[in-house]
């Protein structure tokens, strides 16, 4: 048996604990850890198990890249602050008029420029697969939340828009997000096209492929 943290060979097969790193070895406890804080919908509570367990199992990948996903949600304290939101940042693409070419800059940067993305990836054993689902995870949800909910694309006058109205307008808002991902400066040239087949899978996803919801 090998250590899944340090990966060096354990010999005492009842181990609880690894003798090199002290990573306990209970699996059972992991998983189940783990399977509380997916079933978790209060993102407050789901943060404070992943801690936990970040506690428990340190440098655990499935840990790790929960809290990645995660972003900063569920944080308590503070005031409120749309960087907590760890797709909000692609905002900058959507409605660059709404932001100062510095605001863009930063938005930008604390998105495709997070540390944590390529430190988690390194711990998956495939990093370039590791990154195309994390950005398509994070693509997926921007167009659920800030495309498909956002009050002008979903109501007119306080009418609701037809389901095709909706698609539409998203449509547009998508366009102008590609547009903006290929030309902008702020955008790494390595992310440029990841990120673009990730916006438009999620808003396959989102819509269905033939517009059908
Ligand atoms: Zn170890």
């Amino acid at each position: 048996m090998n250590c899944p943290a340090c990966s060096r060979a354990i010999i005492d097969t009842g181990a609880r604990f690894c003798p090199y790193c002290a990573r306990p070895l209970d699996p059972g406890e992991s998983a189940e850890m783990l399977a509380r804080a997916d079933r978790e919908t209060d993102l407050t509570k789901k943060r404070e198990l992943l801690l936990e367990a970040r506690e428990r199992f340190p440098d655990d990948f499935e840990v790790e890249k929960r809290l990645l996903f995660l972003g900063r949600l569920g944080e308590k304290g503070g005031k409120v602050d749309f960087y907590r939101i760890p797709y909000w940042p692609l905002m900058a693409l959507e409605r660059p008029g709404e932001f100062s070419a510095r605001e863009r800059a930063q938005m930008l940067d604390s998105f495709f420029g997070n540390p944590e993305i390529g430190r988690v990836a390194a711990m998956s054993g495939d990093p370039e697969a590791f990154e195309k689902e994390y950005f398509g995870a994070m693509g997926f949800r921007y167009v659920e939340v800030f495309l498909k909910e956002s009050n002008s694309n979903k109501y007119f006058l306080g009418f609701r828009r037809s389901e095709r109205d909706v698609r539409c307008r998203c449509r547009e808002s998508l366009d102008r997000m590609v547009k903006n991902l290929r030309t902008s400066a702020d955008v790494p040239e390595t992310y440029r096209a990841l990120m673009e087949e990730a916006l438009e899978k999620g808003f396959a996803r989102v819509f269905g492929q033939n517009g059908e919801q």
